[in-house]
């Protein structure tokens, strides 16, 4: 590929509103998560809620779609019971009116009908937040997260069903297939979402059975991966350190493959979801983003 064939026009990111989380949530933590969750006094500051705008030639893509801000205007949006109790003691969001998916949107210069299609990385809450807006837009999720919804008892694993099963959505559900390009090594396997090898979707299970990373390649600029929830802080990635939820040994592996892309990839760029270095990462002179 040269420059002048660059199918991406521009890679932005927005947050839709702010997210506190407990540290040891962000990890490295010794402690099992239950006692954690429900011993925990501190909050970290509040964190970005990251929605990646990706404008290839083949349409506006998001990773990931935000938190609603019906979650925090909204009495009825989460569940009572012990799983309303779990979800308010593991996060505590604040989305104003100028937060949203749509109002982000509309400072770069996109509509919510300009998007095409969304990935997501994984469906918690503060990933799935924009689905009701898209249903005009094609839906990406992975075959084994789509799997985990609906096994018994979603909500105790973080999946409120009636906010992301919604009627009239185009799902699409994908199973990573063998890749034939050995420079995606430790990665055998992923999905190149348009087919010209500039937006690569590699599965990083841990945080969640299917959760999905997007590794992002231009001529001329930095490679990026976005890695949703696999890490809260690139640099904790970098150290091989795991967040304080979800599979140990899933995480470590994943981790282990993207820090073994970071070193045969120069200058790759980690930009998690809730990472408060993201969007500066994404702006370094390293990874110039053309202006609007
Ligand atoms: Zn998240």
């Amino acid at each position: 590929m040269t420059a002048s064939t660059d199918p991406i026009a521009r890679v932005s990111v927005i947050s839709t509103g702010s997210v506190a989380i407990r540290p040891e949530h962000v990890g490295p933590t010794w402690k099992n998560l239950y006692f954690w969750l429900f011993t925990s006094t501190r909050w970290t500051a509040p964190r970005p809620i990251n929605v990646y705008v990706i404008e290839h030639r083949d349409g506006v893509v998001l990773f990931d779609t935000g938190q609603d801000r019906a979650s925090v205007t909204d009495p009825d949006y989460f569940p009572g019971g012990i799983y309303g109790l779990i979800y308010s003691r593991l996060a505590k969001f604040a989305i104003e009116p100028d937060q949203t998916l749509s109002a982000g949107l509309s400072r770069l210069g996109y509509a919510i009908h300009d998007v095409d299609t969304a990935v997501i990385s994984h469906l918690h809450q503060d990933h799935i937040g924009g689905l009701p807006l898209l249903g005009h837009a094609d839906i990406i999720v992975s075959h084994d997260e789509w799997q985990s919804l609906h096994q018994p008892l979603p909500e105790a694993r973080g999946l409120m069903s009636s906010h992301i099963d919604l009627p009239g959505l185009n799902w699409n559900l994908i199973t990573p297939e063998p890749l034939a390009d050995p420079t995606l090594a430790p990665f055998s396997i992923g999905h190149d979402l348009f087919g010209d090898g500039s937006l690569t979707l590699l599965p990083t299970p841990g945080h969640t059975p299917g959760s999905l990373s997007l590794l992002i390649r231009r001529p001329g600029h930095a490679p990026l991966i976005l890695v949703g929830d696999l890490t809260y802080d690139a640099d904790l990635l970098a150290d091989g350190k795991l967040p304080g939820v979800g599979d140990k040994k899933q995480m470590r592996d994943a981790v282990g493959k993207v820090n073994a892309l970071r070193a045969t990839m120069p200058g790759l760029v980690v930009l998690a979801a809730h990472d408060p270095s993201a969007a500066d990462r994404l702006t370094t002179p390293l990874n110039p983003v053309p202006s609007a």
